[in-house]
């Protein structure tokens, strides 16, 4: 199986030329094909020989998903349901918002992680994705932009589709030397952002790559008893152990942390919780934003999005408390835009599917 190009960055790919026995300029070049002018075949790159077109061509694909489901909300919003080459779905989403375009990216096939609220916890996790197949995602949306020729180009990231990052850490840290690198697509870390269920380990070592990429903490609890209920790797993870790793980050970084608190109607929105939450940022508020989401109710799950009423009361609290917060707006809802959402209702259909056929032929 020949690998995705997309999972090298610019380092890997000039050895590994210069290891085939290429001059280590061509790295620049094919870079250049790649991310700028972005063509999909290794023959389109016009100024590089013959050799090295080879030699790549025999090693790397350039693409490696298939665009399965492509759906647009009326509020500009693209989700993509992609077919990687073992057959396995995956989602990605682009948003639009006033300061520009946001893909929203997957870095797992299902989840490990089993938060009991999440569609992609459900499914379990059957794979990582490589380095290539999630750098792939932003290229598809750019490459379906720049077919539209209006100019646009993804402008922001976020590491928020289904999977845990810092479950597939080397992957996800490729991904982001690539896609940030000054040569190629060139987006901003300050325009990245990862979102972790908080293997605290991980969030040490990610405070240590001097990367000014944005981190946020999927928190959605103010103490160890609700977390658990809700989060069950919070029995590996619980507060007194997130809360030094969040202190390290924010000491090495000095970036502010976001705090992703979903609201599930009765267990973790009432005022009490706002509250807690308060004592528990109270020393870090300077450093600290909290991104209320209002929940997306799955099938088959006890939850329900809390109301209106009790989320801006757990807002106006906060507020109070002087922590600095705001309510998720919510983007392609009428498409099943939440994350995991359309991709475990087409595994849902395939089921059905077999089922079906099954039961016709009288199995
Ligand atoms: N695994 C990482 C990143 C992917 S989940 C994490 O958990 O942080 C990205 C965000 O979407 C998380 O904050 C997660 O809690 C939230 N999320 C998951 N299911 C949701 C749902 N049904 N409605 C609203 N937000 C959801
Ligand atoms: Fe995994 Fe994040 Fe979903 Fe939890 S919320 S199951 S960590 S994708």
């Amino acid at each position: 199986m020949k690998t995705s190009i997309y999972g090298l960055t610019f380092e890997q790919l000039t050895d590994w030329l210069v290891d085939h026995g290429e001059k280590k300029f061509r790295s620049k070049q094919v870079w250049e094909w790649l991310y700028q002018k972005r063509v999909t075949d290794f023959d389109d790159m016009k100024n590089v020989n013959q050799s090295c077109i080879d030699v790549l061509k025999e090693n790397f694909t350039i693409e490696t998903l298939s665009e399965e489901i492509k759906q647009e909300s009326e509020d500009g919003t693209v989700k993509y349901l992609f077919k990687l080459h073992d057959g396995n779905i995956i989602e990605t989403v682009m948003m639009r918002f006033n300061y520009g375009l946001s893909v929203c990216v997957t870095t797992q096939v299902g989840c490990n992680i089993g938060c009991s609220f999440c569609a992609s916890g459900v499914l379990r996790k059957n794979r990582d994705l490589t380095g290539g197949e999630i750098t792939e995602q932003i290229m598809k949306v750019q490459h379906d932009l720049d077919g539209k020729q209006k100019g646009e180009r993804v402008s922001h990231i976020v590491v928020m589709g289904i999977g845990e990052p810092f479950d597939n850490y080397d992957n996800l840290i490729d991904f982001l030397n690539v896609v940030n690198d000054k040569k190629g697509l060139s987006i901003g870390a300050r325009h990245i952002t990862v979102s972790t269920s908080g293997i605290a380990p991980k969030m040490y070592e990610f405070a240590d790559e001097g990367i000014q990429i944005n981190l946020a903490l999927s928190i959605h609890a103010p103490n160890n008893e609700l977390r658990t209920q809700i989060m069950k790797i919070n029995r590996a993870y619980p507060l007194e152990k997130l809360m030094p790793a969040i202190d390290y980050y924010l000491e090495k970084t000095n970036r502010r942390i976001t705090f992703e608190y979903i609201l599930l109607k009765d267990v973790n929105d009432h005022v009490k919780e706002a509250h807690q939450l308060a004592d528990l940022l109270m020393d870090k508020k300077h450093l600290s934003y909290v991104n209320l989401i209002p929940y997306n109710p799955v099938a088959d799950n006890p939850y329900e999005r809390s109301d209106k009423e009790a989320i801006l009361n757990f807002y106006q609290t906060l507020m109070d408390r002087g922590i600095k917060c705001g309510v998720r707006t919510e983007h392609g809802t009428d498409i099943d835009a939440a994350c995991g959402q359309l991709r475990s209702k087409q595994i849902e259909k395939e089921k059905a599917r077999k089922k079906g056929k099954k039961e016709k032929a009288g199995v």
